[in-house]
């Protein structure tokens, strides 16, 4: 991954083998049209931001990559588990932001799918070989309901996908740094089977740091993604304030930035 300018974004790039069938990455806060605290490129509809900064926004990045704002899918985010698949073309996409889900798949050209996150992990995954593509929402809740992999094992059962063939990246989150978390998250993931203390150190009595990005790349390999298909961002939201939204960091008045991943248009 590395920061690239696309239109008047700056974004954190993410190359997908080279086959070019996909544009995907995680944006940043630049060089949108938001005012403090949602400065700047907020594309989160779910804050007390302007709307029509927002849609704004969300039409700076679509035009980035040559869409109109019509072909950005989001979704009315619950942390559930919950994937929403498209699987046909559509005249507009706007009606599914109403849409209560936190991962969307998708086999459609030029349709923009869009996961608003500010310290939750964004995970995009790309099957070039079938042409199907995900985006998927991971906070706690998500990442304990194993999401990611239930994604894959959706792009499987869907489409055909071969998990070893998926090429997968996390992106920006809250990182292990400054993300400090208590029993009732500690409980959700071990309910889960997931190996808690391989991903959480204690701290005081009753409290861990948890590393978001390490439990979501394991879910991804338990899902049968090649480790070497996995990239995973070191950048943390919340020490990066020059570059990120975090909601923990902000007390919970900030933007969204997002994960976004599109196949291409043949
Ligand atoms: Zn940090």
């Amino acid at each position: 991954m590395q920061m690239k300018r696309s239109g008047r974004i700056h974004y954190l790039a993410v190359d997908f083998d080279g086959s070019g069938r996909s544009v995907q990455g995680f944006t940043t806060r630049r060089e949108g049209v938001s005012r403090p605290p949602y400065n700047s490129l907020n594309l989160g509809m779910n804050t007390l931001d302007q709307p029509s900064n927002v849609e704004g926004n969300r039409s700076i990045l679509t035009r980035a990559f040559g869409v109109n704002q019509e072909a950005l899918v989001s979704v009315r985010q619950v942390h559930g588990s919950d994937i929403l698949v498209i699987d046909e073309p559509n005249e507009e996409y706007d009606h599914f932001s109403s849409v209560e889900s936190d991962a969307v798949i998708t086999n459609q050209p030029g349709v923009m799918i869009g996961i608003c996150v500010a310290d939750c992990v964004p995970i995009l995954l790309c099957d070039s070989v079938k042409g199907v593509v995900a985006a998927v929402h991971a906070g706690w809740q998500g990442t304990a309901a194993k999401l990611a992999a239930k994604t894959v094992a959706g792009m499987k059962s869907l489409f055909g996908s071969d998990p070893g063939e998926l090429q997968a990246a996390i992106g920006p989150g809250i990182g292990k740094c400054c993300y400090e978390v208590d029993a009732p998250v500690r409980q959700a993931f071990l309910q889960n089977g997931i190996p808690w203390d391989s991903f959480a150190e204690a701290r005081d009595e009753g409290k861990w740091r948890l590393d978001m990005a390490a439990a979501n790349r394991d879910l991804l390999l338990s899902a049968g993604v090649p480790a070497s298909a996995i990239q995973v961002s070191d950048m943390c939201v919340c020490c990066r304030k020059d570059l990120f939204f975090s909601y923990r960091r902000d007390n919970g008045d900030t933007g969204r930035q997002m994960g976004f991943i599109m196949l291409t248009q043949d």
